[in-house]
């Protein structure tokens, strides 16, 4: 699960869980993005700040596990690189799932290289409040390729030589990093988003103040 993560939230660590749960998966690895190719530095923590709230958040979920892969490597954090790695690292022994909310994988478009990444690992689309299913089938047939089928018994959209783009109906959390930087600018809570762990880490070093 890669993202900027500036804060994380609850909305991050539940989905993350629910589509362990549904698919079996053997991890979870969250990849904080070092250099966000699509997101201004206007607010957004280093990448230390970002990494010891994930590292706060995550603790106690042997599932949960990061990666510094993206902050290992020079210039924007590339999802094609990221993945190419991955695959070189663990393909042929494991299955990659690509976990990203339905908010992102409309954008894909706009990512580098982004048809490679079908080619590279299985996706997992989960739901977002206010976005219809409908856009993920409109956007995988005209902007990736117009023979996926879906099938209702693996809840996935299948293609004869890519991998499989799964779509799971989460509990919906409207929850935000800018939404929370925005309560924080403000001087409000953020109490019952984020882990009380990350919270206090927030006020301590006064991050988004
Ligand atoms: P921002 O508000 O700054 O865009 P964000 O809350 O969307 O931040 P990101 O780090 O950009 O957080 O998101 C990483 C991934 O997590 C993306 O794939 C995004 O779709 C997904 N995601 C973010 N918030 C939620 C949520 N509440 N429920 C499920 N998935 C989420
Ligand atoms: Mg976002």
């Amino acid at each position: 699960m890669g993202g900027t993560f500036n804060p994380v939230h609850f909305g991050h660590l539940r989905a993350a869980e629910e589509v362990a749960e549904s698919l079996q998966l053997k991890q979870v690895i969250f990849m904080p993005a070092a250099k966000p190719p699509h997101k201004t530095e206007v607010g957004l923590a280093s990448f230390d700040h970002r990494w010891r709230m994930l590292e706060l958040a995550v603790s106690g979920n042997s599932l949960f596990v990061m990666s510094d892969l993206e902050h290992r490597r020079p210039g924007k954090s590339y999802s094609v690189e990221t993945l190419t790695q991955l695959s070189s690292q663990y393909g042929g022994e494991e299955e990659l799932y690509f976990v990203l909310g339905l908010d992102a994988f409309l954008e894909l478009p706009t990512w580098k290289s982004y048809r490679e990444l079908f080619k590279l690992c299985h996706f997992v689309v989960v739901a977002r409040p206010g976005i219809a299913r409908e856009s993920l089938d409109e956007m995988l047939k005209t902007q990736v390729g117009d023979n996926y089928l879906f099938d209702p018994n693996i809840q996935g959209y299948v293609h004869p030589n890519q991998y499989v783009v799964y779509y799971r109906e989460i509990t919906l959390l409207d929850i935000s990093s800018s939404s929370i930087r925005n309560l924080l600018a403000s001087s409000r809570s953020v109490r019952y988003l984020v882990p009380d762990k990350v919270e206090h880490y927030i006020r301590q070093q006064g991050l988004y103040r």
